[in-house]
């Protein structure tokens, strides 16, 4: 098969499209031929040994959809031919965690194409619990691409426990997990305030049901608080320094910050009586459970969220589709047609 291999972690110039030994799949597991795969700006970290692959040359990858291929031992349930959605967590099957749909906080996660060979290639081998059928009618585009994007911000929102009355502030909009957490702060019925440094996602944002948005460098919590009259219940945050204090002064009495990356600063400053005056939250989370993904591949299979395709470029451009990624410039989901 060709894939993409990470040949060191010097980042995304270290990609080479070469031919590999197409793998077999052992018991438990089956070959995916994939239709798209879809880039995160966690490929990025992992091709910076962020955190390092289990062995080089390594291929990137967690989202992607296609059709089985090939089934290993021990498989029921699955028949070549099956259309499926990868869900990208990875976790043991077995611990108290698994065993209560709680995989986040398996001893063993891990995102597929972080440690384990991932989607960047014609063919990928995955535990068969990782595999959801594919919906009728959802295109290869949208189901290669929502998953890690459209679950981690339906967690983000279920662990801040947005309520449909409430305000929610998406900071730095434009990304896979911010526009997925608009979207879906509108979907819940929630007021919707944005920020961006790019005014036209801005717009993107008002257009899809946004109250109101501000440029992500201004002093935006003034504008937060003026329009709110308290602040924001939720703020959704994965910009990190850049943001972080303006992000924080947004928050109402009683506020939630969720935080999934930090992609500009991951160390911050904190004025501590704040937080308890304001009786404020900070909740970290990653990634989601499988019920929290079927829950975003069913938002996304429904029409209720249009999660956006920034662009879906050949395989053969692997490299110019992760430099748009590097730099920020995509609007929603970028992926590869891989067949
Ligand atoms: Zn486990």
């Amino acid at each position: 098969m060709r894939a993409w291999l990470l040949h060191d972690t010097t980042g995304i110039n270290a990609l080479r499209l070469e031919d590999v030994p197409t793998p077999e799949p052992g018991p438990g597991q089956a070959r995916v031929r994939l239709k798209v795969a879809g880039l995160n700006h966690l490929d990025v970290w992992v091709s910076m040994g962020l955190p390092k692959p289990k062995s080089l040359p390594h291929i990137l990858g967690g989202d992607g959809a296609g059709i089985i291929e090939s089934l290993g031992p021990g498989v029921s349930g699955w028949k070549v031919g099956d259309e499926v959605v990868i869900n990208p967590s990875l976790s043991c099957g077995e611990c108290e965690f698994c065993r209560a749909d709680n995989m986040v906080f398996c001893r063993q996660y891990s995102i597929l194409g972080e440690v384990e060979p991932g989607t960047l290639a014609e063919q990928v081998i995955l535990p068969i619990t990782s595999l959801i059928a594919k919906p009728t009618g959802l295109s290869w585009e949208v189901a290669g691409t929502f998953g890690l994007a459209t679950s981690t911000a339906y967690r983000m929102l279920a662990r801040a426990e947005l309520k449909a009355e409430e305000t929610a502030l998406v900071v730095g909009v434009g990304g896979g997990v911010s526009s997925a957490a608009t979207l879906i702060a509108v979907a819940m019925g929630a007021r919707v305030l944005v920020t961006s440094r790019d005014q036209k996602k801005i717009a993107w944002a008002m257009e899809h049901g946004a109250d109101a948005g501000y440029d992500s460098g201004s002093p935006f919590s003034v504008n937060v608080k003026e329009t709110t009259g308290r602040g924001a219940d939720v703020v959704v945050e994965n910009v990190g320094k850049a943001t972080w204090d303006q992000s924080f002064r947004s928050l109402a009495p009683g506020g939630r910050m969720v935080i999934c990356g930090a992609t500009a600063g991951n160390k911050v400053e904190l004025a501590l009586p704040v937080v308890w005056f304001k009786q404020l939250k900070i909740i970290g989370s990653t990634m989601a459970n499988r019920s929290e993904f079927e829950a975003a591949l069913d938002l996304v299979a429904s029409g209720r969220v249009q999660l956006p395709i920034d662009q879906i470029f050949p395989f053969e451009e692997l490299p110019t589709a992760m430099e748009r990624i590097d730099r920020g410039e995509q609007l929603g989901k970028v992926g590869i047609r891989v067949s």
